[in-house]
């Protein structure tokens, strides 16, 4: 075992010149290189995208990567590139490419010298893809941001359900590795019963504690009280890359505009925009022409910037699960991160309202994530340990370090109530 051990590590160095593993990372890759089907959960910024690069790279043929945005490939595309010495390493294969491309990538394949495939689901199921596959040497098969196959999850794709239909298609009977953020058991179980991974699976579960993250609440009054504070914020992080998050489109803009005109680089982001202007924004916020962007719910996901600062909510998400996602993209690069929530308690009834029309199985179960997110904004004990809590984890809050406010003002332990709300507003 010693000599795989040196052997992962050296591996490691020469395609990534990381020194040493982080978490689980060498036990996971273990786990392919046995055949074993693996499932792993991991919080964003632990490094699961490496538990499939570096054995993919490693490996004899081609690893295919489900993952469902095509954005996210191309970051990732770009990042093997970076640290391989050929273009030809990593590919996608999606509807944003050419018939001379695709056959390009197919070429590339088959001569082996591509060792990372990234496709979307819908790439699956084309029949001439099937069948490509069914002939090329595929090493293991990965499915990342696995809980988009649950209904439970934050972020639900249907055809993700169908992986499982393709790959008994193709064929082959290659060891399957599914990661995915997200800590809640009914999307755990989900993920295991549609992949029917098999019995003998390996299991990886990391601490969802994100020690470097500084977690905060502030009342939120009047809007030009709340942005005059946004300013205030964000003026005294200069040149840190940061993401607002808000629920209206119109929020976005008005955030963002009320930061450029304070000499800061904004700007916004949401499913209003064009595709093109969001692929530019997103661009710019990786090269730091942007540095904060106040965005709906449609940015962020997957996105590797590890410097990313700050994450504040204008407005309080839907969730805990989606606070917990959000705001960890902060610090990914394993250094501070300041996480900041406003909140009102007149926000909890504006998302109220937007459920009432809805069935009664989503009112019920949105009413149920809302007074979780209440109870968060609301609790005078350390917020740390409530998300760990929330993810069914035991945390002993003497460990949080002062890295959240109620643990670093315990004295002020009043919380955001409503009555201070509603003094800011008076
Ligand atoms: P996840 O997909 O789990 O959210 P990523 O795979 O995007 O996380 O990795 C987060 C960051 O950690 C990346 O910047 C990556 O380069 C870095 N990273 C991953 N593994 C290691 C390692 N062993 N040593 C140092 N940095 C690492
Ligand atoms: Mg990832
Ligand atoms: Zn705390």
């Amino acid at each position: 075992a010693k000599a795989s051990v040196n052997f992962l590590e050296e591996a490691l160095a020469d395609t990534f010149g990381f020194d040493t593993f982080k978490g689980n990372q060498e036990a996971i890759i273990q786990s392919l290189f046995d055949g074993k089907d693996t499932f792993v959960i991991m919080p964003t910024g632990g490094g699961k995208s490496l538990c499939y690069q570096l054995p993919g790279i490693m490996m004899e043929g081609c690893a295919l990567v489900i993952s469902p945005l095509i954005a996210l490939m191309k970051n990732q595309v770009d990042s093997i590139r970076s640290y391989g010495d050929s273009d030809e390493i990593a590919h996608f294969l999606n509807s944003s490419l050419s018939k001379t491309q695709m056959r390009q990538v197919k070429e590339d394949i088959t001569s082996g010298k591509t060792k990372l495939l990234f496709v979307a689901p819908e790439t699956l199921t084309k029949e001439e893809n099937i069948e490509f596959f069914r002939d090329a040497k595929i090493s293991f098969v990965a499915i990342d941001e696995a809980h988009c196959i649950s209904e439970w999850g934050h972020d639900f794709r249907p055809e993700y359900r169908r992986i499982r239909e393709m790959l008994d298609l193709i064929g082959h009977n290659i060891p399957i590795i599914a990661l995915t953020a997200t800590a809640t058991p009914k999307v755990q179980s989900d993920i295991v019963k549609n992949l029917r991974m098999g019995e003998d699976q390996n299991t990886f579960v990391s601490s969802f504690n994100r020690d470097n993250l500084y977690y905060e609440v502030r009342p939120k009054g009047k809007k030009e009280y709340t942005f005059r504070q946004i300013i205030k914020l964000v003026k005294e992080m200069p040149d840190q890359s940061g993401i607002i998050y808000v629920q209206s489109r119109k929020a976005a803009e008005e955030i963002a505009q009320a930061l450029v005109v304070n000499g800061v680089k904004a700007a916004p982001y949401h499913a209003g925009l064009d595709p093109k202007t969001r692929s530019r924004t997103q661009d710019q916020f990786l090269m730091e022409d942007v540095d904060v962007i106040c965005a709906t719910i449609a940015f962020g996901m997957g996105i590797d910037k590890p410097d990313v600062r700050f994450v504040m909510h204008y407005d309080i998400p839907k969730s805990i699960e989606n606070y917990y996602q959000e705001t960890g993209r902060a610090g990914r690069d394993g250094l501070g991160g300041r996480c900041i929530a406003f909140y009102a308690y007149k926000d909890i009834l504006k998302l109220e309202k937007f459920l009432r029309d809805k069935p009664l199985m989503e009112r019920e179960m949105g009413a149920q994530l809302m007074q979780e997110v209440m109870a968060y904004s609301e609790t005078t004990a350390c917020r740390r340990r409530f998300l760990l809590h929330y993810f069914g984890e035991e945390y002993d809050e003497s460990n949080c370090n002062k890295m959240c406010d109620n643990c670093r003002h315990p004295r002020e332990r009043v919380g955001v109530t409503q009555e201070m709300v509603q003094a800011l507003n008076s």
